[in-house]
């Protein structure tokens, strides 16, 4: 059934009147107790197709605001769509820097004039940042608009910050940019001030960079706003990680970084004009995870100089000592717009085939320790882009019906997620999978429901003596919490639904057993690495604020 497009409502703000008369009819008819799918098909468009669910959801909150219908949370659950978006028990919101250069000069990174480097202008999510002008407020802020008329709960935000590499922007440009993010957050939702505030923006565009921002102010704004932010990423390059850049991050109040390892092969490294070795992906994992972040490392099969042989050895070396907490595999693909295409050109380089990628995809993902969450097998860049090598773009439904094929099985975070599934809270079985990373030995605690699927976990990280030195005074000696995550239909705050994980008490659970394996092994201080939007939540359960911790004492 072809139904019209999300974006197609998403950019332009346009419903035409007579789909609204049509889904209103629709409505009438789900109300009487029809199908909504039966529904929609019993109002087909007069060009062909059927009407997108998300116009049900706006004609569904007009007739609430003109009193034709009260107000049904049920029956707006069941017109919402895509309700996957928001199963992991957050919703992510992308936002893109402004143009800027790196300082990598990676042969395989495209570049773009309109666009931050690496990315392309017609990459799904990037072309939000273009619509806006890379204007950080109008991202945030439309972006939740439209969540919202979709029927999404917009309480929990995580906000993902992409463009090149994010620590070479000027800091005050870097402050300025979360502000205005946390100032779309901050704002209450039915406040439509958009257009104004664009005309205002502009005009105001080079004042804003210049002034002092202050961060601090918005921040504490938001622990209580309507939009909470509970996760902050940004991306950047190894060789950038150092304790000062670490501070840095969390007075922003980042708490995930997402770092291009691309290969762990000095040759490789060297091969692509990385222009970091090894050792500094190393050391800059190391020092994230004694400052408590989430690491994210991306890897890239198919690099320049690589064949898959090299590249099953290069993933086996991820799970020594870096263990990232989440991985994106980005098949390296060869671009027009990138250095690489000379080296093709020359005969220098040969992209894998689409088969010998997906075998090669499809054997290391059963390698994937259970504490890790792969996140992408490949870049969302449209296919025309791609000069030569694998264009499939539905690479992980491939590579999922290859391991079926075989028999194998991934038992990465992602494949594992209970997703919406209701949860038998007094079947669920207590999990601690223990595991040396470089300095630090990390407890992934989690609860799985007796078919093996996680409901929730907590990353404790348990810092070796010999841990980076972060300089932080927050942690000096302390335990770290990294990581809480309950899964579950994302919830307003406050609102409870049967047999949902998030609001049954397993991230106080998971903080408790935390606590308990922490003091097992000698540490009398607790320090969590606390999203702005998440602070009252720690607060609540016994943290307090330290300078860019919440700490406690577990004696
Ligand atoms: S560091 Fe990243 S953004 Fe910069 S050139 Fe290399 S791949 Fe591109």
């Amino acid at each position: 059934m072809r139904s019209l497009k999300q974006e197609e409502w998403v950019s332009t703000h346009t419903i035409r009147p007579e789909w609204m008369i049509l889904a209103r009819q629709a409505i009438d008819e789900i109300r009487n107790g029809r199908a909504v799918m039966d529904a929609l098909r019993h109002y087909p468009l007069q060009g062909g197709g059927y009407l997108g669910k998300y116009v049900l959801v706006a004609a569904y909150h007009e007739m609430v605001r003109n009193n034709e219908m009260s107000a049904d949370a049920h029956l707006l659950e069941s017109l919402r769509m895509k309700p996957m978006r928001t199963l992991s028990g957050v919703t992510t919101v992308t936002v893109l820097t402004k143009p800027y250069p790196c300082p990598g000069k990676c042969i395989f990174c495209p570049t773009d004039v309109r666009m931050p480097k690496s990315y392309l202008a017609d990459e799904p999510g990037a072309m939000r940042g273009l619509e806006h002008d890379f204007d950080p407020y109008l991202q945030v802020k439309s972006r939740i608009q439209a969540l919202e008329s979709l029927g999404h709960p917009t309480d929990k935000i995580e906000l993902l910050i992409l463009g090149g590499t994010w620590s070479s922007y000027r800091r005050d440009y870097q402050e300025w940019f979360v502000k205005r993010c946390f100032d779309a957050m901050n704002e209450d939702s039915h406040h439509r001030e958009h257009e104004d505030h664009r005309e205002k923006q502009k005009e105001n565009s080079v004042d804003s960079v210049n002034s002092v921002v202050n961060l601090d102010v918005v921040q504490a704004l938001n622990e209580s706003a309507s939009h909470r932010n509970v996760g902050l990423v940004i991306e950047t390059r190894p060789d950038e990680i150092t304790p000062d850049e670490i501070r840095w991050l969390r007075h922003l109040g980042v708490t995930k970084v997402q770092m291009g390892a691309q290969s762990l092969d000095d040759r490789i490294l060297e091969m692509n004009k990385r222009g970091h070795d090894v050792e500094c992906t190393r050391h800059a994992t190391a020092l994230l995870r004694a400052a408590g972040f989430k690491i994210v490392l991306h890897w890239m099969p198919n690099l320049h100089g690589a064949t898959p042989e090299s590249d099953r050895e290069d993933f086996a070396k991820l799970w020594q000592g870096f263990c990232p907490d989440e991985l994106k595999i980005y098949p390296n693909q060869l671009l027009a717009n990138a250095e690489l295409y000379e080296y093709w050109q020359r005969g220098e380089f040969q992209p894998y085939t689409t088969e010998e990628l997906i075998d090669l995809i499809a054997d290391v993902k059963t390698t994937i320790p259970r504490y890790c969450r792969v996140n992408r097998v490949i870049r969302d860049i449209p296919s025309t882009n791609v000069v030569e090598g694998n264009r499939r773009t539905s690479l992980r439904q491939d590579v999922h019906d290859e391991m079926k094929r075989r028999g194998t099985r991934c038992e990465c975070i992602r494949c594992r997620e209970v997703k919406g599934k209701p949860v038998d809270l007094a079947l669920l079985k207590l999990d601690d999978l223990v595991y040396d990373a470089d300095h630090a030995e990390e407890h992934f605690i989690s609860y799985v429901t007796p078919d093996d699927k996680l409901a929730g976990f907590i990353r404790l990280s348990l810092p070796s003596k010999d841990a980076s030195q972060t300089q932080l005074n927050d942690l000096v000696g302390a335990a770290l919490i990294r990581e809480v995550h309950v899964y579950g239909q994302s919830l307003p705050v406050g609102e409870e639904k049967t047999g949902a994980a998030q609001h049954a008490g397993l991230g106080t659970n998971l903080l408790h057993q935390a606590d308990q394996i922490a003091k097992e092994n000698g540490f009398k201080r607790m320090a969590v690495i606390s999203a702005v939007g998440t602070r009252e939540y720690y607060l609540e359960r016994g943290f307090e604020r330290g300078e860019l911790y919440l700490v406690k004492n577990i004696l």
